[in-house]
C-alpha cells in the first residue's frame, strides 16, 4: 500500500528521498544530484522535470497544480532560466543563515524585487483562516512567483532558526530532532557515505 501511495504522491523520476528539506522551498533549493559540495548536477534541466518535481513537493495547492499544468506554453526557457537564477539566490541567502556566524541579511535582501514582484502579481487569499499568497497561474512568471512567494513565507517562519545545510553535500533541511542535532540531509544517501568513509579511514 505504501509503494502505492508514493507513486501516487511521486512524479516519475522523482521519489521520497527528494523531499527530506521539510519544506517546499528547501525542497527547490535541493534539487541538485552532487554528492559533494558542488551544485554542478542539475535535476530540473527541463519544464518536465520541475513539472514533475512540483507534483510532490506540496509547493502547490492541488487546485493550483492543476491550474499551472493547463497552458504549459506558458513556460518558456527564458522562464527555466529565470527560475535556475532564483534557486541559485535562494541557495546563497539561505548559506548565509544555515552558518551562524552570518546573519546571511546582505544575500537575503537580494531576494526581495522577486518577492515584491511575485506579490504584485499574487493574490492574498484564505482557506479557512489559513490565509497567504497565491501566484497568478495565468502569469508566464508563475512558476518563479510561487517559489517566491514561499521563499517569504519560510523567512518569516520559526522554521529558519533551525535550518541546516548537510555535513557533505549541498542540500538544506529544516532540523526538528531533538539533541545533538540532524548532520546529514538524509541517512539513507549522505549519511552512510560518510560512515563508509568514516570506515575506510579507521
Ligand atoms: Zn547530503
Amino acid at each position: 500500500m505504501v509503494i502505492r501511495d508514493s507513486q501516487d504522491r511521486y512524479a516519475e523520476g522523482w521519489s521520497e528521498a527528494d523531499y527530506v528539506g521539510g519544506h517546499p522551498v528547501l525542497d527547490f533549493i535541493n534539487t541538485v544530484a552532487d554528492t559533494g559540495k558542488t551544485r554542478l548536477s542539475d535535476k530540473i534541466g527541463n519544464w518536465d522535470a520541475v513539472r514533475k518535481w512540483a507534483c510532490g513537493a506540496g509547493l502547490l495547492s492541488k487546485g493550483e497544480l492543476a491550474a499551472f499544468m493547463q497552458d504549459p506554453s506558458l513556460d518558456d526557457d527564458g522562464e527555466l532560466a529565470r527560475l535556475h537564477r532564483f534557486r541559485e539566490q535562494a541557495y546563497e541567502a539561505m548559506l548565509g543563515l544555515a552558518d551562524r556566524a552570518d546573519s546571511g541579511s546582505q544575500s537575503v535582501i537580494r531576494l526581495e524585487p522577486s518577492i515584491r514582484d511575485a506579490m504584485g502579481r499574487g493574490v492574498f487569499s484564505g482557506e479557512g483562516r489559513r490565509f497567504r499568497w497565491q501566484p497568478d497561474a495565468c502569469s508566464p512568471r508563475r512558476w518563479l512567483d510561487a517559489i517566491a512567494l514561499r521563499v517569504e513565507e519560510f523567512l518569516r517562519s520559526e522554521d529558519v532558526v533551525r535550518l541546516r545545510q548537510c555535513n557533505r553535500c549541498t542540500w538544506f533541511f529544516v532540523d526538528r530532532g531533538r539533541g545533538a542535532g540532524r548532520r546529514w540531509c538524509d541517512m539513507r544517501t549522505c549519511g552512510n557515505r560518510a560512515k563508509a568513509e568514516a570506515f575506510r579511514c579507521r
